[in-house]
This record gives C-alpha cells, structure tokens and sequence, in this order.
C-alpha cells in the first residue's frame, strides 16, 4: 500500500503544480517518468558464515541541472516505488533551493539494527561496487538518509576509490571532515528547519519565542532541529522515537534528551511523562514537526491534528488526502522540499569543498545555509501570496518553473 500511495503522491503534487503553472505538456511528459532506476542483489556473507541474498535500488529521477544528488536509506519497508518519489521529491528539493543538481535516491531493504557492524560494512561495500556504473562526482552523489551515517558513507568513498585506483572524496557527501566532510553537515537538516520556522513566524508576525512544538522522530533531524528551536527560544513540549512518546508542558530538556539518545539509542529512558506514540502528532501546539517517515498524517488522523502549523521534518509525512483536510482546516503545511532542504544545501557546500580541496570555517558554512534557507523561504512565500495557493504548489512551481527554464535553453537531444 505505501509504495502505491508514495508513487500516486508525488504524481499527484506534480500534476496539480504543472496546471497551476500551464507547464508545457512534452516537459510534463519527462518530468513525470524517472531517468532511470537499477535494481541490484547484494548477496552478503553474514556473521554466522551463511550467505544472505539483499536487495537494493539507485534511482536517479532526472539531471537536467547537473549530476543527480540524494540520501540512500537502509529500512525493512524500501521499495523500487518509495525510491522513484523520493528521488523525484530530491529533484523539486534541489531545483528549489538552486542548486546545480538533480535528484536521486537510493536503498537497501534490510533492518540495519538487525545486522553486526562488520556485515553493514559488507553489505555497503557490495551495493557500491553493484551500483558502481551509476555512480561519479560529475554524476551521482549519495548521502546519508534513513539508518545510514557518516561511517555509510566513508564505507562509500573508500569503495568507490579502491575500484578507481584513486581517492575521490567528491563522490559521497556526510562523510566524516577527516575524510574531506563539511563542518556542520550533521546539525545541517535540523538547523534548516529552525531557520524556517523563524522565517515562517517572522512573515506572519508572530514570536517563536514561547512557541509550543512537538517532534515526531528524535534522529538526526528531530533532534537538531529540537536543540536549535528550543536556543530560538521555542518550547519542545512532546517528542517521540521508536522507543515511545514524551511530553512535558513546561519544556522537555533537549540535551538531556540528546546525551540519552547517545548512550541509549532511545529517548524513553529520560524521565518524563510517557504517551502513546500515537497520540504526538495530535497534540494541542504551535507547530508540528513530522521528521520521522513518510505517510504519518493520513486520511485517519488528519481531521483531529491541533497544530496551528506543520513543517515537514521529513519526506512525505504527509498524504495528499490529509493535506487537502489540513487545508480546509486551516493548519499551513511547510513542505518537505523546503523545510529539509538544509541537509543538501551543506551536501553541495561539501561537495564543493572536496572538489576544490579548500575546507571551510563551521561559521561561514552556516552563513551559507542560512542564507540560501532564507532565500527559497522568501520565494516560496511570495509566490503563495502572489498565486493564492498553499506553500506545498508554491514550492512546487518555483522549482517547476526553474526546471522549465534549464529545458527551454537545453533544448532536447538528440
Ligand atoms: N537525505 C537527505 C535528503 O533527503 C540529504 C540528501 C543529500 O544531502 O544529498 O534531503
């Protein structure tokens, strides 16, 4: 069902921009189709000597603005549909936020909690050299994304150079800085989302200062995205993890919560007053973040969410069928596409860095971020004032809009 829905999603959002905007009906013809996908086994020898057999996926959805760029995810629930939305999702992301990329997504269907240290390093290692004729600095450049780490991808760069005969730190971003990794990549996701906030609240003349939020998922873009919220001077009244729900209406403690997750991969061993899992996203707040999977809001939940505003933490939280009961409701979507957008922002900074072998100061980084945060928020909010439509079909449209511009000058080959 999830792969129907994911695929049917991301259709849906680009047809209903591609009429608001009048796109041109051979663009639409390309841009809905990925480029291309390659599905890959992955037969690994695991710990106990026996072999086992894994699948896994690159899809690179379209390159028209440069080498294709994206997360790849090691989940149970990956599927070849769930990859071609995300990496269609990568390609409106980047075009948005204009940056000299495509899209693209990659994964394995495994549970990586499942697996030891040594055969996640095995099972990386053999997915790169499959997917190896996909792959270059000039043409695809995978980052982390769902269950996969800095040590993923030095595992991919090490791979992707010893099969080359030369190393190449251009090839993956999030890598570790000792291997040519950006300062503030890791906070990069959460600090972006915090940016936006800020910005929303400042364009609807409101303070964040006192603001009630509450996180779905306390990973790497909950958790900074909690921390950074909460220095803003918001409060982070309800978080949750696969671990359960807390909630706490004077403010949980972010680095309590962070130091727990550190030395327990949880948050349910903070003190705190424990909730159904359920019932976070329903919460009485200011501000919903979703930053966990897709389809979270959906059809059965979404007539009873409090927020006043969501911003999508993650890709695809929320269903096509929730948004509209949102939109009658009232509650404002702040869109995947632009609220994460801050982890690939500092990927092409990284990029760009490992490319010319000058590293950055941490500040000058986040100046960059920021900068680039604040700029897409502005044009998305102006074009949702200008054509009375949510901020979800704005975002759209600025990127559609940019994409239509790069194929009316590139022309088609042959
Ligand atoms: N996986 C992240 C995303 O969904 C980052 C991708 C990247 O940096 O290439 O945006």
């Amino acid at each position: 069902m999830i792969e129907d829905s994911l695929a049917r999603k991301a259709k849906k959002q680009l047809y209903k921009a591609a009429k608001e905007m009048d796109m041109d009906s051979n663009l639409l013809k390309i841009l809905e189709k990925p480029m291309r996908i390659l599905k890959v086994s992955i037969p690994i020898k695991l710990d106990n000597g026996k072999i086992k057999v894994f699948t896994g996926f690159r899809c690179q959805y379209n390159n028209a603005k440069g080498p294709t760029k994206g997360g790849v995810r090691y989940h149970p629930e990956v599927t070849e549909e769930e990859m071609v939305a995300l990496a269609a999702w990568m390609t409106w992301k980047c075009s948005l936020l204009d940056l000299p990329y495509g899209g693209a997504k990659g994964g394995i269907i495994c549970d990586p909690r499942k697996l030891s240290e040594n055969e996640l390093e095995r099972l990386t290692r053999r997915y790169t050299s499959e997917i190896m004729p996909l792959l270059g600095p000039h043409i695809d450049i995978p980052a982390p994304d769902v269950y996969t780490t800095s040590k993923t991808m030095a595992w991919i760069m090490d791979t992707f150079s010893m099969m080359k005969g030369y190393t190449e730190p251009s090839i993956v971003t999030g890598k570790p800085e000792i291997l040519g990794g950006s300062k503030g990549r890791k906070e990069a996701t959460g600090r972006g989302v915090s940016i936006i906030a800020r910005e929303f609240f400042k364009a609807k003349k409101k303070n964040l200062k006192g603001a009630k939020i509450a996180i779905q998922g306390f990973g790497n873009v909950g958790g900074h995205a909690a921390l950074f919220l909460s220095q803003m001077g918001a409060k982070i009244v309800a978080t949750s993890d696969i671990s359960g729900a807390l909630v706490d209406p004077n403010g949980l403690d972010v680095p309590g919560l962070i130091d727990c997750v550190e030395k327990h991969a949880c948050i349910i061993k903070h003190p705190g007053k424990q909730i159904d899992r359920e019932e976070l996203l329903l919460q009485d707040v200011d501000i919903l973040i979703p930053s966990a999977l897709e389809n979270q809001i959906h059809l059965k939940n979404a007539n009873k969410i409090k927020a006043k505003v969501i911003i999508e933490g993650a890709n695809g939280p929320t269903t096509p069928e929730a948004d509209e009961i949102l939109e009658q409701k009232g509650i404002e979507v702040i869109p995947d596409i632009l609220a994460n957008a801050g982890g690939v922002v500092v990927s092409h900074l990284e990029w760009v860095q490992a490319l010319s072998g000058l590293f950055w100061e941490e500040d000058q980084v986040n100046k960059e971020l920021e900068r680039k945060m604040v700029k897409a928020f502005k044009e998305v909010w102006e074009k949702s004032v200008q054509k009375t439509v949510s901020l979800r079909c704005a975002a759209y449209l600025v990127a559609l809009e940019r994409i239509s511009e790069v194929y009316r000058f590139r022309g088609m080959f042959p």
